[in-house]
């Protein structure tokens, strides 16, 4: 299975990818999960993200492409991939699709995770993230054992899950995102799937909907 999840800021992308791509045995590929990683280690691609994140943009398209191919072209991603919020423009789709075209693949499914915007704004500012292992949590839909994650590593806020970055983030997202809906809706390949409710129950929904993609 290739499946996209798409979906404004803390839609739940990350916690659905994360479980789909464990049955599914498949690696759950993040760009934000990447570019995190990459600034925590103190690389040239944590220097180049850091500002755009921090101001609730995108990093630019040539910096993620660069990131996702080699990603795509690692072993364990050539018999299917869950992505997480990738793609985010209109040229990232278009990269995609060249990138599979060139291994003679495409993709299964692309699932929209649609999300009102006060939910969205509640979603973010109560999500806490452990350091160590990126285990995500929420401060009241989804609290940690204690103080810390279950695997004893800190919990911290993301610093882009402040209201104001948020209120940014979603702007960039219906400026550069919104319009992949139309794209893929051209494609054939979209489904919305409405991610109200526990995890579980959006989970069963998003199942539901690559039942009939694959
Ligand atoms: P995204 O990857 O889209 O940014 P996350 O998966 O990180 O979103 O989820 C954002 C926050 O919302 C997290 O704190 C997560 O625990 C919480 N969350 C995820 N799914 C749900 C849900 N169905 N109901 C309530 N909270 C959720
Ligand atoms: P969320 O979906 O909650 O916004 P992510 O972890 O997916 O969180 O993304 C965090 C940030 O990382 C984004 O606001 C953006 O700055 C950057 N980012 C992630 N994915 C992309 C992408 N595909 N293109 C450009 N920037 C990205």
């Amino acid at each position: 299975m290739r499946a996209v999840l798409m979906g404004p800021p803390s839609a739940g992308k990350g916690t659905q990818a994360a479980r789909l791509g464990t049955e599914l045995k498949v690696p759950h590929i993040s760009t934000g999960d990447m570019f995190r990683a990459a600034i925590a280690a103190g690389t040239e691609l944590g220097r180049q993200a850091r500002g755009f994140m921090e101001a609730g943009k995108l990093v630019p398209d040539e910096v993620t492409m660069g990131i996702v191919r080699e990603r795509l072209a690692h072993e364990d991603a050539q018999s299917g991939f869950v992505l997480d919020g990738f793609p985010r423009t209109v040229p990232q789709a278009e990269g995609l699709s060249k990138i599979l075209a060139s291994q003679g693949v495409k993709l299964d499914a692309v699932v929209l995770i649609d999300v009102p915007e006060d939910e969205l704004i509640r979603r973010a500012t109560g999500r806490r993230i452990c350091q160590e292992c990126g285990r995500v949590y929420h401060v009241e839909w989804n609290p940690p054992p204690g103080d810390a994650c279950e695997c004893g590593g800190a919990l911290v806020q993301r610093k882009d899950d402040s209201p104001e970055t948020v209120t940014e983030r979603l702007a960039t997202y219906r400026a550069q995102t919104e319009p992949l809906r139309d794209y893929y809706s051209v494609e054939g390949s979209l489904a919305v799937v409405d991610g109200m409710g526990d995890p579980d129950e959006v989970h069963r929904r998003i199942v539901r909907v690559l039942g009939r993609c694959s």
